[in-house]
């Protein structure tokens, strides 16, 4: 695919898209019907249905029935474990290994020029940046993401939340399972923003941001009490009325779902002139630039806050008077 037609590339090599960056038209006062139509299968395609799908798979295959929950036994939770790692192993190796190791589309379509293995620097771990995201990704990441699991799963079991019964309070169960991902965008600007305060991030924060050219593994590769806070999404299950299965899939959102962001191509080649939009441009910008975007643009807080960054020379300036102005 000739990715100049979609973008230009800069004297370094750097590619920047022609279309600037756009939030969803979810939450826009007037309402646009047409353009919310013609965003909506973007809500469900691909990723929200994958993980949906993948929240179904552990609900019935990976994890017991409830009442087996109902004590904590090595038996399901090591279970969990180690099949939340494998999980996370291939979902991110498949991303890895087709745009990073392959270098299947060479620099097509990527926003930085240079892949990070091509420039080991003293900032990471062992001097390789993937080297230390995979560590940070599999000792903190997935155990954290696991025991919040558990914990939560195990409240379920004993009576902590407010279960519901999907066949009866199947209407219920439905607007949660479309609401999840505006759950999720709601808690992660929360929390980064949280984060990106001073103090937080000097200590937290700046392990994720140390990506500068962020990669698939870059994804999860943050500090364990950033981890925490990340994967504190699953409590709204035991607030609200909810089911297990979706509390999961809350947890796939947050842990699987990771990775647009971090992809760090524009868009993915699937084939001679197909490819996929894999919604990286917003988070690529706020690894970028720090100060921006700190939401995903599923909800237009960053627009709402004046934090957002399209990537064109206005928002680039609108920025730079915002920090000049310490605002
Ligand atoms: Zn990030
Ligand atoms: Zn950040």
């Amino acid at each position: 695919m000739d990715d100049l037609e979609y973008g230009a590339r800069d004297e370094r090599g750097n590619w920047t898209p022609k279309q600037p960056a756009a939030t969803a038209p979810l939450f826009v006062f007037p309402p646009r019907p047409v353009q919310l139509l013609k965003w909506l299968p973007s809500y469900f395609l691909p990723y929200n249905v994958i993980f949906f799908v993948s929240a179904i798979l552990w609900w019935v295959w990976v994890v017991p029935p409830l009442e087996d929950m109902r004590s904590l036994s090595w038996n399901w939770t090591g279970r969990l474990f180690i099949i939340n790692v494998l999980a996370v192993l291939a979902w991110y190796f498949v991303f890895e290994l087709r745009l990073y190791i392959q270098r299947a589309q060479g620099t097509r379509f990527k926003y930085n020029s240079r892949f990070p293995s091509d420039t080991p620097s003293k900032r990471f771990w062992f001097e390789s940046q993937n080297t230390e995201n995979v560590l940070r990704t599999l000792l903190s990441g997935v155990p954290i993401w696991t025991l919040l699991q558990i914990l939560v799963l195990y409240g379920f079991a004993n009576g902590w939340g407010r279960l519901i019964d999907p066949g009866q309070n199947w209407l219920i169960f439905a607007c949660l399972c479309l609401i999840v991902p505006v759950i999720h965008e709601f808690h992660f600007y929360c929390i980064h923003r949280l984060i990106h305060t001073r103090f937080l991030y000097k200590w937290v924060h700046s392990v994720h941001h140390k990506s500068v050219n962020p990669s698939p593994w870059s994804s999860l590769a943050m500090h364990p009490v950033e981890h925490l806070l990340y994967f504190a999404t699953i409590f709204y299950h035991l607030i609200l009325p909810s089911h297990p299965l979706i509390a999961i899939y809350q947890l796939h959102v947050a842990g699987f779902g990771a990775i647009p962001g971090h992809v760090g191509f524009h868009r993915v080649e699937l084939g001679e002139n197909r490819s996929m939009d894999p919604h990286a441009y917003i988070h690529y910008l706020h690894h970028r630039f720090f100060e921006v975007n700190y939401g995903d643009g599923l909800i237009p807080l960053d627009k709402w806050f004046g934090t957002f960054h399209d990537g064109s020379k206005e928002a680039h300036s609108r920025m730079k008077e915002r920090l000049r102005n310490n605002i």
